[in-house]
């Protein structure tokens, strides 16, 4: 058997895995090599979602050359209203609202569909010259030269790095043996796009209501795209109901403020959870993206997340290869670790305490968290805070989430 080598192995090629082979062959070049295993880069698989790119994650796909395959399908979000009403009420007050600008002219965040980024990744994989491989990871060993990795192909791979970025149920973290802390929320996200009749001015909606947080994001072309929490067996009930049915639902919760609707493209639903690996690190292997972490969409936060791994993964990497140091070394998935885990840990705890204030019915917690909201929505400080936040311009930012090369 002939035992292939390069420098770096990653298993998935989603947005966390591909973002981070670009960023490595953009900083140390074609001698330094990157493989990267996943079926779905010959299939992507069909993904009704949109995500909302934070202007870091945005700076950061710019760097990488990304952005201008995406920019004309990207939306501004230019403001965000936040209501919190029981589903029948005839109106939803509004209790907070923020105008999104981190930067004259620089949106805190823009929507972007999860298929134009994905092609957008892959197509700059493949101008890039990426070694790009449609089979699974199916099992590694780690030696004293480095780490040797098996394909579903038959071919193996020895290399310096494995990373997973293998998504929430990554197969390559249970190899490693690490457990996530975590736990399911019995809810799932419907998934869809909207066409309306009027324009929604690049406003992003969020209705919370006692069964969860009901997502109006705004898409181009009069469209928005929806994230629709309900407890699990309700959600798919709804999923499989006919057109008609569907749409009375999707009115009752959505509203006629933008005129008639239309459900257009495929409804999906994802089972939501919480769950943050025990380690992002084992010996010669880094986990980045949903292979680490999975949290609640209600921040929109899971996708720049897994980038801002890639990111300091990436740093991390092309710090340690320019000094001629082991890249998979102890050393260098430390560094990986203790920048990434807190970040993630804080935000994980943030979405499961927003979604836990908000997904119930009682009246004394929704006049708790009406106080709460409306101070805040006094408060500008306070308000550039989460919006700097949202937008991924706080803590330790890896150098590609400022816009520099690495
Ligand atoms: C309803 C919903 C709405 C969301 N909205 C937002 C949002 O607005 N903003 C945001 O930032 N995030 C959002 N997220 C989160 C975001 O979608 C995920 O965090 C993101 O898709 C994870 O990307 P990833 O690359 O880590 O994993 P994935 O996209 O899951 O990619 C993993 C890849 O690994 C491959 N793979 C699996 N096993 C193997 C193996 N053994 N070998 C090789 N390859 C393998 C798979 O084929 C897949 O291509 C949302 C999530 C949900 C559920």
């Amino acid at each position: 058997m002939t035992v292939e080598r390069t420098n770096v192995v990653i298993a998935g090629g989603g947005f966390a895995g591909l973002a981070l082979a670009l960023a490595l062959r953009q900083s140390l070049g074609p001698r330094f090599g990157v493989v990267v295993a996943d079926p779905a880069v010959a299939r992507p698989a069909v993904d009704a979602r949109a995500s909302a790119i934070a202007a870091a994650t945005r700076r950061m796909l710019e760097t990488l050359g990304v952005w201008p395959a995406v920019a004309a399908s990207a939306q501004d979000i230019l403001d965000m209203v936040i209501t919190d009403s029981r589903l029948d009420d005839a109106v939803r007050p509004v209790f907070l609202t923020f105008a999104g600008e981190v930067a004259p002219g620089e949106p805190f965040a823009q929507m972007v569909e999860n298929g134009v980024l994905l092609k957008a990744l892959l197509d700059r994989a493949k101008v890039d010259g990426l070694d790009l491989r449609a089979t699974t990871v199916t099992g590694y060993e780690t030696t004293a030269q480095g780490v040797t990795v098996t394909l579903g192909d038959g071919a193996v791979v020895q290399a310096s790095l494995l990373v997973a970025a293998d998504g929430v149920r990554s197969r390559l973290r249970d190899l490693a043996g690490i457990t996530v802390v975590g736990w399911e929320y019995g809810q799932s996200a419907i998934v869809t796009t909207v066409k309306h009749e009027r324009d929604h001015g690049g406003r992003a909606t969020e209705h919370f209501l006692p069964a969860g947080p009901f997502a109006i994001l705004p898409l181009t072309d009069n469209r928005s795209s929806l994230v629709w929490v309900e407890a699990t067996e309700e959600a798919k009930r709804i999923v499989a109901l006919p057109d008609a049915d569907f749409h009375d639902e999707l009115e009752k919760r959505f509203g006629l403020h933008l005129g008639a609707l239309e459900a257009v493209g495929p409804r999906q639903h994802y089972p939501l959870g919480l769950g943050v690996a025990r380690a992002f690190v084992a010996d010669r292997l880094a986990l980045i993206g949903d292979a680490a972490h999975r949290v609640h969409p209600i921040a929109g936060q899971g996708l720049n997340l897994g980038l801002r791994d890639s990111a300091a993964l990436a740093e991390a990497v092309a710090d340690a290869a320019r000094l001629g140091l082991d890249i998979g070394g102890p050393d260098v998935l430390e560094r990986y670790q203790r920048w990434r885990r807190f970040d993630t840990m804080t935000m994980g705890l943030a979405t499961d305490g927003l979604n836990r204030l908000f997904s119930n019915r009682s009246d004394v917690l929704r006049l708790v968290r009406d106080l709460g909201l409306g101070l805040v929505d006094r408060a500008p400080v306070l308000k550039r805070v989460f919006v700097r936040e949202a937008a991924g311009l706080s803590g330790e930012v890896p150098k590609l989430l400022k816009g520099e090369a690495l």
